[in-house]
């Protein structure tokens, strides 16, 4: 797996201690964390106590930089952060709130009568439902 040191020198952004921590921390969960549940996470991993303005900026900063991707699963919902930055759809468990991962081509391209009457540049399917076992297998 790439280090964040990797990815932020590929996308250009200089490799500032809080930086390195939260994209380390994106890089090694699947989890899909809310801007407060990378707050949460990192705010130790330093000898610097890291502040919520400065978790904001730097998730901000990464995503601008392509480091990682906001993801919205509900319409009016807060935002999630997520470093796998390949395009590809998400499945939520509806019982416990996990959001999966789903590959892009889990989905039929676009139905020509959409692409006739818009010019889409990019989207993304939710799923909504429950797992049928267990944890789903995860791509990495
Ligand atoms: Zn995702």
């Amino acid at each position: 797996m790439d280090t964040a040191e990797t990815v932020l020198a590929s996308r250009g952004v200089r490799p500032t201690p809080q930086r390195v921590v939260i994209t380390e921390y994106l890089l090694n969960t699947k989890s899909h964390p809310t801007a407060d549940q990378v707050l949460e996470a990192v705010a130790n991993a330093l000898p610097v106590q890291l502040s919520r303005a400065t978790v904001y900026n730097t998730l901000h900063t990464l995503v601008e930089a392509g480091v990682i991707q906001e993801v919205y699963t509900e319409p009016g919902g807060c935002a999630r952060y997520d470093a796998n930055t390949e395009r590809h759809h998400h499945f939520v468990d509806t019982k416990n709130g996990c959001i999966y991962d789903i590959p892009f081509e889990a989905v039929p391209s676009l139905d020509k009568s959409l692409d006739d009457n818009y010019k889409v540049s990019n989207y993304t399917v939710t799923f909504f439902g429950e797992p049928k076992q267990g944890q789903p297998k995860q791509e990495s």
